[in-house]
């Protein structure tokens, strides 16, 4: 597009001749006010920033593609799955969660894991984490949570007291707390990750069947993390260091890929389950539901706007093509609206219509909705913008899958509350004694930090409550006797 002899103009297309001095009445006199390429200049200058997202503001992006490797249409007929083999554009973001833009890649934090499907039937977004839970199970905690993991709102520096306050309050939180403080909270980068579509969600095929997944990326380049001791003895440690290991790996052409699985759960099994499938900061053991493969994706080319593609990339839960729908997860039901709000915010309400979000690989984008700030193509045929008409240029698709989304049958049943069962599981059963270690080494760390002591104890406590030995480790490093 542009060549060495490519010429500059201003933002309207007119030739600019002089871009090094204003102009001015003499050589050393003031600038003139008739100088409007300045103003052009000054105007869009200070019109560079928008608003970053409230979370997972710190990200890297790249572009792929998604390859099917084994046949799913007996579980779900989107059409993008259809055929071993067939191939989808995929754009794909990483970031920490609570640093704003500028902060460290290598914030002991889960990282955010966003996939967006160019299919043919439409936009699909898997808005996931490094993470298979989450802290929480309701969104209605989600401010609170946000607020509590990020800077004291009177000192604005981080503050261990409000951390581990909500985390001691909450005990949803001690599963996700047990892989944050692990030696997996650190990332060494984006590509040396796993991701996870966290949610469970409804896959359904054309005969109106349904089943409950979840799905599984496992990254292809191995995990690979960063120590607390790595980070004191990486003095010169580079806070962009992962988004600049994305960026050189694809330039390299050393194309991180992941292999694509899914949990596969019927109603049935469902029912029988002793826990709540739909809860997030709960895991499906991998021994009763394997994981299935169904296809790898590769990121093989870099953005060449960062703006334009990373930071206006608009990722939502509620982005479904036919095959796919959300489960009565309420943490997921939360976010089907909480995402779109976020971009109306940041972006506009045209925010579809940016190139990065805008569905590529489709007809065309046809319906009766016009005009709003920066909309910038007519989707309503010319001259008819209300339906139903007369005219009836465009109308509803009846054949589409979307139709035939089974509704689901779900028991009603009420769970025992076990926030701690899976943590200790983790804890206790995976990590290895050096694993262990490191990980008390990480929490005594951070807590040192708390400086209210009824929190203290109560962290304490959670700790216990995931594993006796582990509790009264820790209650010992601060001098506290264990009388739980
Ligand atoms: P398995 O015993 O079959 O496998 C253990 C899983 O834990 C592997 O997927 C492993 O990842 C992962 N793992 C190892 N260390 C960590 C860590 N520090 N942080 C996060 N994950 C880690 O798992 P089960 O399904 O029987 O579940 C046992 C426990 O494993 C659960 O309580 C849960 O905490 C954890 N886990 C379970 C997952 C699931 O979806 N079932 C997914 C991830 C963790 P890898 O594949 O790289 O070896």
């Amino acid at each position: 597009m542009f060549s060495k002899k490519t010429f500059m103009t201003n933002e309207n297309g007119v030739a600019v001749n002089n871009d090094k001095t204003s102009l001015k009445a003499k050589e050393t006199g003031d600038v003139l006010l008739r100088d409007v390429y300045l103003h052009q200049k000054l105007r869009a200058f200070n019109r560079e920033r928008i608003p970053e997202r409230v979370v997972h503001a710190k990200g890297a992006g790249a572009h792929g593609y998604f390859k099917v490797t084994k046949n799913m249409n007996k579980y779900c007929c989107a059409k993008f799955l259809s055929r071993v083999g067939k191939k989808t554009d995929i754009f794909a973001r990483f970031s920490t969660v609570g640093g704003p833009s500028g902060s460290s890649d290598y914030d002991r934090d889960p990282r955010g894991f966003a996939l967006k499907f160019y299919t043919e039937h439409g936009n699909y977004d898997i808005v996931g984490n490094n993470t298979p839970i989450f802290f929480i199970r309701e969104a209605i905690k989600f401010p609170d949570f946000i607020h509590s993991q990020k800077k004291n709102p009177q000192s604005n520096c981080p503050d261990a007291n409000i951390f581990w306050d909500f985390i001691s309050l909450n005990p949803e939180t001690a599963h996700q707390v047990v892989i944050l403080f692990s030696d997996r909270g650190i990332p060494a980068n984006h590509r040396q990750m796993h991701g996870f579509g966290s949610h469970t969600f409804k896959w359904y095929n054309s005969k109106g069947e349904y089943f409950w997944i979840k799905y599984h990326f496992k990254t292809n380049q191995g995990i690979d993390n960063i120590t607390n001791a790595d980070l004191k003895n990486m003095a010169d440690l580079n806070p962009d260091g992962a988004t600049k290991d994305l960026f050189n790996a694809i330039k390299e052409k050393n194309y991180p890929s992941w292999t694509c699985y899914v949990q596969i759960m019927t109603q049935e099994e469902a029912d029988e389950c002793d826990f709540d499938i739909f809860d997030i900061t709960k895991v499906w053991s991998q021994k009763d539901y394997p994981l299935q493969e169904f296809g790898v994706f590769t990121l093989n080319r870099n953005v060449e706007d960062y703006f334009c593609e990373v930071e206006q990339a608009a990722f939502s839960p509620a982005n479904f093509v036919a095959g796919i729908a959300p489960s009565p997860d309420p943490l997921l039901q939360g976010r089907l609206f909480a995402y779109q709000d976020a971009h109306l915010h940041r972006l506009g309400p045209n925010y579809i219509q940016i190139p990065i979000n805008h569905p590529k690989n489709v007809e065309g984008v046809h319906n009766y909705s016009q005009n709003g700030v920066h909309r910038h193509q007519s989707i309503h045929p010319v001259g008819v913008n209300y339906y139903p008409n007369s005219m009836a240029e465009i109308s509803e698709d009846k054949t589409s899958t979307h139709a035939i989304e089974p509704p689901h049958c779900i028991k009603e049943r009420k769970f025992e509350v076990d926030d701690f069962s899976q943590a200790h599981d983790l804890y206790a059963n995976v990590m290895t004694l050096k694993e262990q270690h490191n990980f008390q080494e990480n929490v005594i760390e951070h807590l040192k930090g708390v400086t209210d002591n009824d929190i203290l104890i109560r962290t304490v406590e959670l700790f216990y409550n995931i594993d006796h030995d582990l509790g009264k480790a820790i209650a010992k490093n601060f001098n506290i006797e264990v009388s739980f």
